[in-house]
């Protein structure tokens, strides 16, 4: 078995795009880093080193944009583990939470123990923006986000960079020193990904409404300057090279999330009803109802299966008795079903 072949950045933008509703820019800019990265390893395992820099990547974009949705194909495309951790659970070695080697504790987990599969994994790290300098906090109004979060920045440094940690086996049983194996994290490829709210703002008007989508509605592009007057470290920028923003998306584009992926959630459940013998038709006006309520709540796609799982569960009780019909949901059914539901209960988190 040879070199697996490297994926061209039109080949992975390719495989990216039925999946990934929007984000166009951040489709592309995703693909060329990954590219990057495996040709990056193919010089690395031909002359043992490489020139070429690493291509962790930081995406700045509101939430249920797509920030892991995005990481997590990417992963899949190329086949390598992938895992999602919490930049806000961690703090620097001695103090009280995890010591950031347990990110790639994570990571061998999800190879299933693997260090060779591990190390040329994916690791997610979200809202790494909460883990801001502390003296930054009064200015942008999130004093008690920061515990320490410049000291986790800084142990960071050294995974981002590339550097053999030593990590337990297991990090959910109980661990002994013996139980720690050597991970070499040079080519381990972060995403890290952040809100930085207090950042954003559109450039001009801008409404996620439907039907008001005319022209391009970008984001305020956000510079370095801004990010480390924020209380991201220069070092910690340094060894984050690709830095992309995602847009909010348009009720449109919340629409299409809801059915033209081939995972689709509307779909799924489409599929999940045809086991018994049901047709299960959504109006146009029900999918527009179940959109408008994400949008309100300003939480993005990240709503959209919570809300379509109360949509149908009363059905979903029912299915087996009704095999042989066509039901149609229809907007009155979606306002019906919706109607005082908690939204907190059903973000995805
Ligand atoms: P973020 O990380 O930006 O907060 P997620 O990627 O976790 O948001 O999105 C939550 C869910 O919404 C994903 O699991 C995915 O199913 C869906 N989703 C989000 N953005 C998109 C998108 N651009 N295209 C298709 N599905 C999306």
């Amino acid at each position: 078995m040879g070199m697996p072949r490297i994926l061209t950045p039109r080949e992975i933008y390719e495989r990216l795009d039925p999946y990934v509703i929007g984000q166009d820019r951040a489709k592309r800019a995703v693909a060329i880093a990954a590219y990057n990265h495996q040709k990056r390893l193919a010089l690395k395992s031909r002359s043992g080193r490489s020139l070429v820099k690493k291509s962790n990547i930081l995406l700045i974009g509101p939430t249920g944009s797509g920030k892991t949705h995005i990481a997590r194909n990417l992963a899949g495309i190329l086949d390598v583990p992938f895992t999602v951790v919490d930049a806000t659970e961690y703090t620097e070695a001695g103090y009280y939470g995890k010591d950031v080697e347990v990110m790639v504790a994570d990571l061998l987990m999800r190879a299933n123990h693997d260090v060779h599969e591990a190390q040329r994994g994916i690791i997610f790290i979200d809202e790494v923006d909460k883990i801001a300098r502390r003296s930054q906090g009064a200015k942008t109004g999130a004093g008690s986000r920061d515990i320490g979060g410049e000291g986790v920045q800084q142990a960071m440094l050294k995974l981002l960079e590339g550097r053999e940690v030593f990590v337990p086996l297991n990090v959910t049983q109980h661990w002994s020193k013996h139980d720690f194996v050597p991970v070499d994290t040079s080519d381990i490829l972060f995403v890290c990904a952040g809100t930085f709210s207090d950042l954003h703002g559109y450039m001009g008007e801008r409404s996620v409404g439907f039907g008001r989508a005319a022209g391009p509605q970008r984001m305020k592009r956000i510079h370095h300057k801004e990010l480390i007057e924020y209380g991201i470290l220069a070092e910690f920028l340094g060894r984050l090279p690709v830095v992309v923003q995602l847009d909010e998306l348009t009720a449109d584009e919340l629409l299409q999330v809801l059915t033209v992926p081939p995972d689709s959630i509307i779909r799924e459940y489409t599929e999940l009803l045809a086991a018994d013998e049901i047709e299960l038709e959504f109006t146009e006006g029900a999918l527009r109802e179940i959109v408008g309520y994400a949008v309100d709540k300003k939480v993005g796609a990240r709503a959209l299966r919570g809300l379509v799982e109360e949509v149908m569960s009363e059905l979903m009780f029912e299915a087996p008795e009704r095999s042989g019909e066509t039901i149609t949901v229809d907007a009155p059914w979606v306002a019906r079903r919706l109607a005082g539901l908690d939204a907190d209960l059903i973000v995805e988190h």
